[in-house]
């Protein structure tokens, strides 16, 4: 992307042109003063046009360019020296592998890390905007560390992530937390050098947000969290449009990383000894659409997976609508593509999943389910719900209660819907009471536990293939690692086991984990 590309996407953007080297004492007038009303709307008139669901549904034609040549500034190579930087992760696997990015970035600008906020001359939060909680939970840090702001005026506190992609988020901090020096999006990541440069002279907030999505820019530094596991985008965005969801307007459109690239990154990971991968995106099975000058889609790049030399390949999230048979008959091939498939339903009510514009019926979700299991007879399923979508009634909710009874998911993330700003759910009148909601997330809770409880008690005097990933946080004496139905499993073994698949005997079954011991064989699985 060239400079004046950059500078029409930039759709929030205060000057933040260095000046003069900013001192504490700027800050900390900064800090003091309070931004009025009046200045933060001229601003967001001039500079922001605010997420435009119509807008966002034609954007899928325009182009995106893929960029190979990403580095430091020469003037920034080793502006962090002797400097300590902490991002604090909030929501799905998509930020945590954001982390990993930023974290990449800071280290070669010759920052480390550190985990305590003390010692930290960069501290960025990398936030969620999927529900309100997620939200609250960040506005609350953000008050906690105004205190070590004004103790350190020199630190660079940042927000980063799905909530500086949000007008109001924006907004609220510009009008009430001026301790804030730094907001940028999802989109600019890798702007993140100048965006340093620029929060550690200005004497103003830095704020640096791209409404519009960015192009793709392949070879950003990562420092991953561990060796054992790792996380590969393969796409980025979504253009679902489920209408209680921010996503869409968040991370932008449908854009999926060249196929070449993937496969590659991929090689490398097993090259470096890493046992385990998940292919991330917001809709995986949407992968390849956007390629206008081939063919190639989710099905052919898990085929390409099959082939690499890496035990286990995993994914997140599919979405019901895109699973096709190619996919389905790729998966059953098994090998390194394990058994464990997440299919959020978000609803067992056809009415409900109309309103919630996920393009599929119960009927249509219980087919594929079925097609799954006829081919990979024993793969484990494993789903997302919304409980207290507006105006669901009681039958409705009774039948995503059948739904998950008749598929027999065997974990299940449940929420109670929160309504989001910008999305077309938001508008609806809601006719259920907070507490009906509360009761309906319990039942179910207490069914997708019953479910998980007993799909736990069939692994009893069983052996499993666990990959080990480290001592268990609760008892360093005990190791943990995950199978390859994602159970959890806490055993005795050696501390030589880790990073290795070993066989674990099964010999307590909980409900979320398995309690086992070890048996006395490496498994070489590829
Ligand atoms: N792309 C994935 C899909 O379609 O299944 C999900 C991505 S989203 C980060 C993860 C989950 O958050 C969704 O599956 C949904 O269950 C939940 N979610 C999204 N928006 C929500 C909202 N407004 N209120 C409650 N839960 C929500
Ligand atoms: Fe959100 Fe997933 Fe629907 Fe996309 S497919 S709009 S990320 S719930």
């Amino acid at each position: 992307m060239n400079e004046q590309q950059r500078k029409e996407q930039a759709q929030i953007k205060q000057d933040n042109h260095p000046t003069d080297v900013k001192s504490g004492k700027d800050n900390i007038d900064r800090i003091k003063s309070t931004t009025s009303d009046e200045m933060i709307a001229k601003y967001f008139q001039a500079n922001y046009q605010p997420p435009d669901i119509n807008k966002a549904r034609k954007r899928r034609k325009e182009d995106v360019q893929f960029h190979y040549d990403f580095s430091i500034p020469e003037d920034m190579a080793n502006i962090g020296k002797g400097k300590k930087f902490l991002i604090r992760t909030y929501g799905c696997q998509m930020n945590e592998h954001d982390t990993e990015v930023m974290a990449g970035i800071l280290t070669e600008m010759g920052y480390e890390s550190t985990s305590d906020t003390n010692d930290a001359d960069i501290i960025l939060l990398n936030t969620c905007a999927i529900r309100e909680n997620a939200e609250n939970k960040v506005f609350g840090e953000i008050g906690h560390l105004k205190p070590l702001k004004l103790e350190k005026p020199d630190l660079i506190l940042g927000v980063c992530g799905c909530m500086s992609q949000e007008e109001s988020v924006v907004n609220r901090i510009m009008k009430k937390h001026q301790h804030v020096d730094l907001i940028f999006g999802t989109h600019n990541i890798h702007r993140l050098p100048h965006l340093v440069k620029d929060a550690m002279f200005s004497k103003a907030q830095v704020v640096e947000v791209w409404s519009k999505e960015g192009d793709i820019i392949e070879n950003l530094p990562k420092v991953r969290n561990g060796k054992i596991k790792a996380w590969v985008n393969i796409m980025y965005g979504c253009d679902k449009f489920c209408t209680y969801c921010i996503v869409p307007m968040t991370r932008g459109k449908e854009r999926s990383r060249r196929p070449e690239d993937i496969i590659q990154e991929v090689r490398h990971l097993a090259a470096q000894g890493y046992k385990e991968v998940t292919l991330l995106g917001q809709n995986v099975n949407a992968y390849g659409k956007d390629f206008g000058d081939m063919e190639y889609t989710f099905g052919d790049l898990m085929d390409d997976m099959h082939k690499i030399d890496i035990p286990r390949v995993r994914f997140t999230t599919s979405h019901p609508r895109d699973f096709d048979d190619h996919l389905v008959e790729v998966l059953a091939k098994g090998g390194n593509l394990l058994d464990h498939i997440h299919l959020p339903v978000q609803s067992g009510s056809s009415e409900v999943l109309k309103r919630m514009n996920r393009k599929y019926t119960r009927e249509d979700y219980l087919e594929l389910v079925r097609k799954i299991k006829k081919a990979i007879p024993n793969a484990t399923l494993t789903t997302d719900i919304i409980v207290g979508f507006p105006n669901e009634t009681e039958e409705q909710f009774e039948e995503t209660m059948t739904l998950v009874e008749e598929v027999g998911f065997e974990a299940a993330y449940t929420f109670i819907y929160s309504p989001r700003e910008g999305t077309p759910a938001a508008r609806k009148k809601d006719d259920v009471p907070e507490e009906v909601k509360k009761q309906r997330l319990y039942r179910l809770n207490e069914l997708v536990n019953k479910q998980s409880g007993e799909s736990m008690k069939s692994y009893e005097n069983k052996t499993v293939t666990v990959l080990v990933e480290g001592e268990s946080k609760k008892d360093p004496d005990v190791l943990a690692g995950y199978t390859e139905k994602n159970k959890l499993v806490n055993f005795k073994g050696p501390k030589s086991s880790i990073g290795h698949i070993v066989e674990v005997k099964i010999t307590e079954a909980k409900t979320w984990s398995l309690n086992g011991e070890m048996v006395e064989k490496t498994v070489e699985v590829n």
